[in-house]
């Protein structure tokens, strides 16, 4: 994958092309393509939401530079927090269309 400048690491709102729900979707800056519920959590709350497939990432929002993951969360910070999305069990596995975005 091209390397990106870091100010050109955004993450995205958008829907999940699968199930339709509200997530937010990084590509870069991480060692993961993060696909995350866009509901914020307290760090606590979203340390509690975790296992071993599912992290909780923080999150920065500015009205400048938007929205953007910086890390695996995983000490006390002060930034709200979003954890992996994961379709609701029996959601259809269907293949990203060729050509989009992501
Ligand atoms: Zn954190
Ligand atoms: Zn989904």
């Amino acid at each position: 994958m091209a390397w990106k400048p870091e100010a050109t690491i955004r993450a995205i709102a958008q829907e999940c092309p699968r199930c339709g729900a509200p997530v937010i979707h990084q590509r870069h800056g991480l060692p993961l393509v993060v696909t995350a519920d866009a509901e914020r959590y307290p760090p606590e709350q979203a340390a509690g939401l975790t296992g071993p497939n599912r992290l909780a990432w923080c999150l920065r929002e500015s009205p400048w530079t938007g929205l953007r993951l910086t890390e695996v969360h995983h000490r006390a910070c002060v930034f709200s927090h979003v954890v992996d999305h994961c379709c609701p069990p029996g959601t259809p596995l269907t293949p990203k269309p060729k050509g989009a975005l992501w």
